[in-house]
């Protein structure tokens, strides 16, 4: 089998606070009624609070988001993901099956998943009753193995086995929405794209950096403001940032690296 890949924490990272609470995909599970990234993580009265403090907010000057971006990049210069994976194949399927679970509750599962089924026709020969006992300890299993079955169904049917470069082409996948395209394209063909999880949403509109109400709204405003060089890791720093440092509940301004730079009138530091 292959290298399973996965990201690392700068050694001084402290590890991830039961509090955390999960994040989110936009399509893999197709909830009812989605709710904004920020509503998953924080209780209404925040959220209002919140919203009010960041409305008188200062943007940040170029300058500023350069010298951020410069900290984020001395303190972790090559930041990866934490989602397991042997492949675009791998790395996709691990994207779907993220939405509203942890990534840690993803690799447990996958792991053993990965090592019998690596590649669509492996997924298709393996059958959506097998799937879904592998991931049955990931949320919403039953519809995400029927999506990760469909999904490879139409990876053999339409693009030749192989995982799309576009993201139309990976948002028209089974359960693959926006954050999955940016993630794929990101992670497994280099492009600068920005995904937006729950943690991106809060640590952007909490500093000010690139306010918006929407994840669309945070990803085209962290697009403009952030220079095209940080931008291929950007989406890692600033997840990582919002996962171990700004976090939802109790951030630790204490520790935090851009606390000088940092627009949220309720910093502690
Ligand atoms: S100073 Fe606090 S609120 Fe601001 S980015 Fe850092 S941890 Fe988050």
């Amino acid at each position: 089998m292959a290298k399973i890949t996965r990201g690392h924490q700068p050694k001084s990272t402290p590890a991830i606070p039961k509090s955390v609470k999960k994040p989110r995909d936009h399509a893999a599970a197709r909830p009812k009624q989605a709710k904004s990234a920020k509503q998953a993580t924080a209780k209404p009265g925040q959220l209002r609070a919140e919203k009010k403090s960041i409305k008188a907010i200062k943007p940040w000057t170029p300058a500023e988001v350069r010298e951020a971006f410069s900290r984020f990049r001395k303190a972790n210069p090559e930041p990866k993901g934490e989602l397991e994976h042997l492949n675009p194949y791998t790395l996709l399927v691990a994207v779907v099956l993220s939405a509203q679970a942890t990534d840690a509750g993803v690799n447990k599962a996958t792991r053993a998943l990965f090592a019998v089924a690596d590649t669509p026709q492996k997924m298709l020969a393996l059958g959506e009753d097998k799937v879904r006992d592998y991931i049955k300890t990931i949320g919403l299993y039953r519809n995400k193995a029927r999506n990760v079955i469909a999904l490879s169904e139409k990876l053999i049917a339409e693009f030749g086995g192989q995982v799309p470069r576009t993201r139309a082409e990976l948002e028209s996948l089974p359960g693959a929405g926006r954050k999955t395209a940016n993630v794929v394209l990101n992670m497994a063909f280099g492009e600068r794209t920005m995904a937006v999880d729950t943690h991106v949403f809060r640590v952007a509109n909490r500093t000010g950096l690139a306010p918006g109400n929407t994840p669309l709204e945070v990803e085209l405003g962290l697009e403009r403001v952030i220079p095209s060089e940080f931008m291929l890791h950007a989406h890692h720093w600033l997840i990582l940032h919002g996962r171990y440092t700004c976090l939802a509940r109790s951030p630790r301004c204490g520790l935090c690296l851009i606390h000088d730079l940092c627009r949220w009138p309720e910093k502690t530091a």
